[in-house]
């Protein structure tokens, strides 16, 4: 019988594929004979009939993808590093948010390159996630601790982002005020002057910039941003600003350094409201732009009110410490349209490594770090004044700014370039130099020479110098008196013995794609091969600094223009913008480009967003942050968009229609069959098509939105394209668009991008977003090839048809389309056997933790179900182990059903310590920790049994708990 599939696929093109690209057949985890097998557990003939007969005929595209062929490991490899050669290494100190960093080798290798971290998924399943959130605990305490603040998240997606969302915070919890006015103060980064303006625009707020001791005497203003240090380099003293914005009505965020706040006062003693920033420079390398974890901290009286995710101190069953996300309720999963932001992915193992960077250098350290930071710059500074090179301020932490004549500025800025150090052009006649922890003597004794154009000033070795340098030039009314760190778990672990050890004790406790296959639905958990992977952190990409000169990013300007081809080539779309930095941003930045589309026709009024029941909650989030209003439409009992609703809408929106936002195929995980028509319905109502494309797993290869029928769409490539969710985060949410909205893209005010978009503002700080990673994506693609990719969204859809097959009997699958068939995911439906035994779609995800896995995501689209989506690249086994513990689980239900007084299911997850203690359960021991014999091999142990949300909400501790805690109920290794 399989012997014959291989021929049943007509013409495939794998047996070409295989002579060429191993790779494709090593992503892909089911085999030919596999194939064979699940072909015939759906009843169907051969991949290409699955598609034929699964996705509407009116969307099926046979053209083929316009990419080459298939290129194996090595080769893209070679390729790569070709590309990365082209980018020329500076030692960077151009500043603006964005600095040399020494990313300790033991978290390198064993965090930012080790798979048992980089492949988790968001902790929602917090029993199985207590490593990384204790790794986020750190980091929100770390923020605490560095910014003065009581409360901190874990995490937004860059610094310019995050000052729009303490500007938008500000603007909701400031009840005091009613202006709509923000004032934005002196020295604020010009990356977040951008980002803020245009984030304002759509709110209606107007900002205003100026020297906030002299606007606040006469306006009104709700919000005031401030940068600390300034972008060029003094540090203000602004307790006065501050007491005088508070008495004025408004309230205060700061854009803090986060190395200067190791010497400064941190805001939060200057009674700051919010601070935000980067913790970038605590060790995450600059990547051209990203990712790395900005940080938002603020009073305990806005915890509610605070954007993204927060992790909080919790109980589990046995009322033992554990950690959970807290405050899940203010995410847009639940509020939607009034989510206090969009943001959902951010970047949570970028502030996995800055925590552990803390942890790893602690405050004795750390101090060590900034002071020589600070030293070495007040060494530049007096190295050059016997030639009366003097700077602007009189104050400075690392950055230091002279004004000369514009010849001499070309001149100094050319010998440094000559010498390999890259500085910072302000306007013609000014000239920023930021030192970093990687700057050194040498790198001063050049910038020496380069400004004084000798080579012997100054003797920078020599007493005179060290005397010099030494003088602190932070004002000593600003200088850090308070403790930080002084938890214990940034003292303990400072032999790289302990950091090994901690670090792998923290991974132990949490699954990932390491164990086994995380199959949640819309979140697309596929492979991300180490190959892909490698590039991250070769140095040609790592430690390119965003705002170099273009003519030193070649290899990168390359890597974006042929990502961005291979991008509309799989999506059918003309142009792309790789800058935002997740989804949730994408979405935005696409709603923007509709809203200008609309406004550059003369359609001001055009600002109604139609969005389906089912649309994931980021839709709604971003429609209202881009100033649009949202009418939701209905969905029919098949979990398609209700036609005729869609149609009262449309009529009922009329000349205000500006778009729909539809996600394709849908949440339910379902092609409809009407997409072609919706479209044409909301075109010829003047509208514009947002299409979704978190779910393009199930069309890559197989039909391309830019051709039936949408205008833009956002790709997750932290899902279709193989960049791993680190635990949350990073992402990158690209926008393709047709033609006649590419002169909408967002475009940077710092670097010259090419194309009508350039002088467009920017939805994120980086031009290019988080360019460090890009590669990983190039790569997948690169190696599959036009026919590997298309294969993999066949296996994709074939796999989630076969679980769908296979588990019918068992759980009813609530949605399918046409043939019967469901897409790349399926929804099984629990409520019944909550109806008629009690037992509910958490009970089945925690017992799935028994069986070792992780649950599908639950309750998303439809509450009270689980949404599975194996994706392409598990194996045959995999899903055969999958369904076999979902069905045991059916059986375990159905004791329930027929009343067996307790059940594990009710009790799962068990831990080993269960076992150890009193058993006053029916069920014995065995049967709740190896359920199937399998699991005798290879076991997950569970490090808390089941986490109670109630409880961490109620009595909410966003920090690290004292050590004692820990020890008492011996779950913690803090
Ligand atoms: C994941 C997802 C998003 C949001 O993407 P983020 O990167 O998390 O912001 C939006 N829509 C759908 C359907 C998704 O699955």
């Amino acid at each position: 019988m399989t012997q014959e599939r291989p021929a049943a696929i007509p013409d495939t093109p794998l047996k070409r594929l295989e002579d060429h690209a191993e790779f494709v057949t090593r992503h892909i985890g089911p085999d030919n004979d596999d194939i064979g097998h699940m072909l015939d557990t759906v009843g169907i003939e051969s991949l290409a009939e699955l598609i034929r007969t699964t996705l509407p005929p009116s969307i099926q595209d046979e053209s083929g993808l316009d990419l080459p062929r298939a290129r194996n490991e090595s080769e893209t490899l070679e390729r790569l590093r070709a590309i990365a050669q082209q980018n020329t290494l500076m030692h960077n100190m151009i500043g603006m948010g964005y600095h040399e960093t020494v990313l300790p080798p033991v978290i390198q290798r064993n965090v930012l390159e080790n798979p048992g971290w980089y492949t988790a998924y968001t902790p929602y399943q917090a029993e199985i996630s207590q490593g990384r959130l204790e790794a986020l605990l750190n980091f929100q305490q770390m923020i605490c601790d560095l910014t003065g603040m009581p409360i901190a998240n874990a995490s937004l997606l860059d610094e310019s982002t995050a000052a729009a969302e303490a500007m938008a915070m500000l603007h909701r919890v400031n009840r005091k005020s009613r202006s709509r006015q923000f004032l934005l103060g002196p020295g604020v980064l010009p990356q977040t002057v951008d980002v803020v303006r245009n984030r304002a625009r759509h709110f209606g707020i107007e900002v205003i910039e100026g020297e906030p001791g002299v606007l606040l005497e006469d306006g009104d203003f709700f919000g005031v941003l401030l940068q600390f240090p300034g972008v060029d380099g003094n540090i203000p003293d602004y307790r006065e600003i501050v007491s005088r914005a508070h008495e004025k009505g408004a309230l205060v965020a700061v854009a803090a350094d986060l190395m200067s706040l190791v010497l400064l006062t941190p805001p939060g003693e200057w009674d700051a409201d919010v601070v935000v920033g980067s913790a970038q420079r605590f060790g995450v390398p600059m990547g051209y732009g990203g990712p790395h974890a900005a940080f938002f901290a603020t009073r305990e009286a806005h915890k509610r009110a605070i954007p993204g995710r927060i992790i909080g101190v919790s109980r589990d069953a046995h009322g033992r410490l554990a950690l959970r996300m807290a405050l899940q309720t203010r995410e847009q999963h639940i509020r939607r349209d009034k989510a206090t932001s969009n943001i959902c992915t951010a970047q949570a193992l970028l502030a996995v490594m800055a925590g552990m960077y803390a942890v790893w250098h602690g405050p004795e350290r750390l101090t060590r770090i900034a002071s020589r930071i600070h030293r070495l710059t007040s060494l530049l500074v007096a190295a050059l004044e016997p030639g009366g090179i003097v700077p602007e301020s009189d104050n400075w932490f690392d950055t230091v700014t002279f004004q000369r004549s514009g010849e001499e500025i070309d001149r100094i800025y050319r010998r440094a370039l000559d010498a390999g150090i890259n500085l910072r052009r302000i306007g013609t006649n000014r000239l920023g130099v930021s030192v970093s922890e990687k700057t050194t003597r040498a790198h001063i004794a050049t910038l020496v020479a380069a400004f004084t154009g000798s080579e012997t000033a100054i003797d920078l070795a020599g007493p005179d110098a060290a005397l010099a340098a030494d003088a602190s030039a932070l004002p000593s009314a600003m200088q850090r008196c308070s403790e930080f760190l002084s938890h214990p778990v940034f003292h303990r672990y400072q032999s790289e013995t302990e950091m090994l050890r901690y670090l792998k004790r923290l991974e132990n406790k949490d699954l990932s794609l390491t164990h086994a296959m995380i199959s949640l639905g819309s979140c697309t958990m596929k492979l991300n091969a180490t190959a892909e992977m490698l590039p991250v952190t070769w140095p040609e990409f790592s430690d390119m600094h965003p705002f170099a000169p273009l003519d030193q990013a070649q290899g990168y300007q390359q890597l974006f223009r042929e990502l961005e081809a291979m991008l509309a080539a799989c999506t059918g779309y003309d142009a792309v913008s790789l800058q935002p930095n997740a989804g949730s941003q994408g979405e935005y930045a696409g709603l923007l480009a509709i809203k200008s589309w609309h406004e550059s026709r003369g359609d001001e009024q055009r600002d109604l967003c139609l969005i389906p029941s089912s649309a994931h909650g980021t839709n709604p989030a971003s429609a209202a942050m881009a100033g649009m209003q949202i009418r939701v439409v209905r969905c029919d009992a098949r979990g398609n968009v209700d036609l005729d609703d869609l149609k009262i809408q449309i009529e009922a929106c009329a000349e205000r229609l500006a778009a729909l936002m539809i996600t394709y195929p849908s949440t339910h995980g379902v092609f409809e069959e009407n997409i072609t028509e919706i479209c044409a319905l909301i075109h010829d109502a003047g509208g514009q098509v947002y299409l979704d494309g978190a779910n393009l797993n199930a069309l890559v290869g197989c039909a391309a939105p830019g051709r039936f029928g949408a205008d833009v769409s956002h790709l997750n490539l932290h899902k279709t394209f193989c960049i791993p969710h680190g635990g949350g985060g990073p992402g990158v949410g690209p926008i393709c668009v047709r033609n006649h909205l590419a002169p909408f893209l967002p475009g940077h005010k710092v670097i010259a991008m090419d194309g009508p978009h350039a002088g467009n503002p920017a939805v994120a700080a980086a031009p290019w977003g988080s360019a460090g990673i890009l590669p990983i994506s190039w790569a997948y693609i690169a190696m599959m090839g036009r026919d590997g990719l298309t294969r993999a969204t066949q296996v994709a859809i074939l796999s989630a048809n076969y679980i769908a097959v296979r588990l019918a009997d068992a759980y009813p699958v609530l949605y399918t389309g046409r043939s019967g068939r469901v897409a790349h995911e399926c929804i099984i439906d629990l409520r019944p056997f909550k109806e008629s035994c009690g037992v509910t779609e958490e009970d089945v995800a925690k017992r799935l933790i028994d069986y070792g896995f992780h649950s599908p995501t639950m309750s998303f689209p439809v509450p009270g179900t689980l949404m599975i989506e194996p994706t392409e690249s598990e194996s045959l086994a995999e899903l055969d182990r999958f369904i076999d513990a979902m069905l045991h689980i059916r059986e375990e239900i159905r004791a329930v059903e027929s009343g067996q007084p307790d059940s594990p299911l009710k009790n799962a997850p068990h831990t080993a310590r269960d076992l150890t203690g009193e058993w006053p359960w029916t069920y014995s021991r065995e049967q709740a920790v190896y359920p199937d014999s399998a699991l005798l091999l290879n076991k997950f142990w569970p490090p808390v049994s089941r986490v109670d949300n109630v409880h961490g909400d109620r009595n909410l501790v966003c920090s690290c708990p004292p050590i004692e805690d820990w020890i008492e109920e011996g779950n913690g290794s803090n």
